[in-house]
């Protein structure tokens, strides 16, 4: 599997640009001279009309009052008799096309007076005065096929171009900031979707939520104007996000409610969506749906939230954890969506830019909480992995040893034969083997029964098991047959261990009076051309051996059997064993 890169100097890049907008905010702090132009304002609706000098009052800077259908609307005012050096308006505009006019001058334009695909797009403008134009005539010329945007055009500002295009860094500092938080939201997101312990579908929806989030974020800055000078594509993409955000969010709601509730959440998206794809079309028809389609979204964006909040609180109160953390961020976004809304399309001014910006931090809050969640399940998954680990470390060795002799089995002895001999291929004698067999076992079973057989057998194990080496593999071959790998033992060695282990048998007591002895027999390991099956047969023929010359005894494979496998099995072998 491919490892994912963090895109640290991604990162780092977002930190620096923020760092740089705040520093335009803290290094320039605003001048006396900069100024909002908030004279006396009039407006008309036709040019004709404006002629016969009939102005009307207007509350600037709300819409002028035009008559349904009007498209145009002029707007008047006084420019002040002193201006500042390199005079000029900043304007923003939202779905409109204009013209600036000084007295009887046309000094700016915008778009021609005509619908236009998409409208006009959000933006702003910087319109230089002429040098004279102090104590002069302001008009403005509008035109919008959107009728709440109509001579909509917030503050005008006036002041020097320098002071202009800093107005505009800073208004931008909030959502800037707000960029590499979102992002660093998401790279998380993914890393953390990565593992088996994420519930994936939450994550999904969440990155997908945050990454609506990122792109709206980027659209309400006047900066991208800067990047890219397409205001009907950014306010297409704006309005296309804002529509998706309540979506999205839905649901991430959806995921963390409980079962009974996600019925409610599912509502609310399909209402969402079906408004959506209505804006989307009439737009496309041409009937400035995406625009239109706000009024509409606005008014449904707070019941659909409370419906959501409903179900929040219920699944809450069930005890589901998730949902209260959702919550928070919930009050927050869904709020500050409201009053956006209300502020950018009743032109309530609450504020200048957009709250939502200033709600990320509440999404931190949700952000943590799953984070926490997720550390918390992965430690139990690594609770129940070292569980596991221990069961299948207990059943491996339980399928590997003999339970009344504690000895291990066949299996064992197969397994780690096979890896001395890989390892000692080509060795002669890296290690040698003791087979051993209980005499007249059969008299114990009979005289005194199988019960205290089983004793003598067991007491017999742990006689031998405590007078060898740890390292050395103890096997219980069959019945009363066993045998001892020695490690790094040769023949010799080998011989003189079994003698010891002969004489502490004779010596203990396995049950009341009862006495036992044992017989070996012991091989070693030749190298390359020996096998398994060969040292086993050679050492149960030095065990026969020792049981027919007496008992009681260690008998060695003949020393001819050093290459023994190489020559056919000779019968002189027992006359070399009885030494
Ligand atoms: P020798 O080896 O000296 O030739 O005589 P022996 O009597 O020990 O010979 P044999 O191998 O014929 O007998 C082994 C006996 O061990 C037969 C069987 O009843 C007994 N035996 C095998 N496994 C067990 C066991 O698990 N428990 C008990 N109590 N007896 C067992
Ligand atoms: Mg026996
Ligand atoms: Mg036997």
């Amino acid at each position: 599997m491919q490892t994912w890169r963090f895109p640290e100097y991604l990162l780092a890049g977002l930190v620096f640009i923020s760092s740089l907008f705040l520093s335009l905010l803290v290094i320039h702090p605003a001048k006396g001279m900069a100024a909002e132009l908030a004279g006396r304002w009039y407006w008309q609706s036709d040019v004709a009309a404006a002629a016969q000098g009939e102005w009307q009052l207007l509350d600037f800077p709300q819409t002028p009052p035009v008559a349904d259908g009007v498209n145009t609307v002029w707007l008047k005012t006084s420019l002040p008799d002193m201006l500042p050096h390199d005079a000029s308006l900043l304007i923003q505009t939202k779905d409109q096309a204009f013209e600036v006019w000084v007295d009887e001058v046309c000094v700016y334009k915008y778009g021609d007076f005509k619908p236009s695909f998409l409208s006009y797009g959000q933006r702003w403008h910087i319109v230089s005065l002429p040098q004279d134009a102090g104590g002069k005539v302001l008009r403005i010329h509008a035109y919008s096929t959107t009728a709440h945007s109509l001579g909509f055009f917030g503050k005008i500002w006036l002041d020097s171009d320098v002071d202009q295009v800093l107005r505009i860094f800073r208004q931008d500092v909030p959502y800037v900031m707000n960029i590499p938080l979102a992002g660093f939201m998401i790279i998380m997101m993914i890393i953390y979707a990565s593992s088996p312990a994420a519930p994936r579908r939450l994550y999904k929806s969440f990155i997908v939520f945050m990454s609506v989030f990122f792109v709206w974020m980027v659209c309400a800055t006047n900066s991208k104007q800067y990047v890219l000078d397409a205001p009907q594509f950014w306010r297409f993409l704006m309005m296309l996000s804002e529509y998706l955000l309540p979506l999205l969010a839905n649901l991430v709601i959806f995921q963390v409610v409980d079962r009974r509730y996600k019925i409610i959440l599912r509502y609310t998206v399909f209402i969402y969506a079906l408004l959506l794809l209505a804006a989307v079309v009439t737009e496309v028809l041409g009937f400035n749906g995406m625009s239109r389609g706000l009024a509409v979204f606005y008014l449904l964006l707070p019941a659909m939230e409370i419906t959501a909040f409903y179900a929040i609180i219920r699944s809450t109160w069930r005890g589901n954890l998730y949902a209260r953390a959702v919550m928070v961020p919930l009050i927050f976004m869904a709020g500050a969506g409201t009053i956006d809304g209300m502020s950018m399309y009743r032109h309530w001014y609450i504020m200048d830019g957009y709250l939502l910006p200033y709600t990320t931090l509440s999404l931190c809050v949700f952000f943590v909480y799953i984070v926490r969640n997720q550390i918390m399940r992965e430690r139990m998954l690594m609770r129940r992995t070292v569980g596991l680990q221990h069961e299948v470390n207990q059943a491996i060795e339980k399928a590997t040893v003999d339970n009344l002799t504690k000895c291990y089995n066949r299996t064992k002895l197969e397994e780690v034969l096979t890896q001395e001999i890989v390892h000692h291929q080509s060795q002669e004698e890296p290690f040698s083997m003791i087979m051993l067999d209980i005499d007249f076992f059969k008299n114990v079973n009979d005289t005194y029964g199988h019960e205290v057989g089983d004793k003598v057998l067991a007491s017999f194990a742990e006689t031998i098991r405590q007078n060898v080496k740890r390292n050395d593999l103890f096997v219980r071959w069959g019945g009363e047959e066993f045998i001892l790998l020695c490690r790094n033992c040769n023949g010799e060695e080998c011989m003189q261990i079994a003698e010891r282990l002969r004489m502490k048998v004779a010596e203990s007591q396995p049950h009341d009076q009862l006495k036992i002895t044992c017989s070996m027999g012991v091989a070693s390991w030749h190298g390359a051309e020996d096998s398994a099956m060969k040292l086993l047969k050679r050492v149960d023929d030095a065990l026969y051996m020792a049981k027919r010359t007496g008992r009681n005894r260690v008998c060695r494979e003949p020393k001819t059997n050093m290459h023994w496998f190489k020559n056919i099995y000779s019968d002189d072998i027992g006359d070399e064993n009885k030494e």
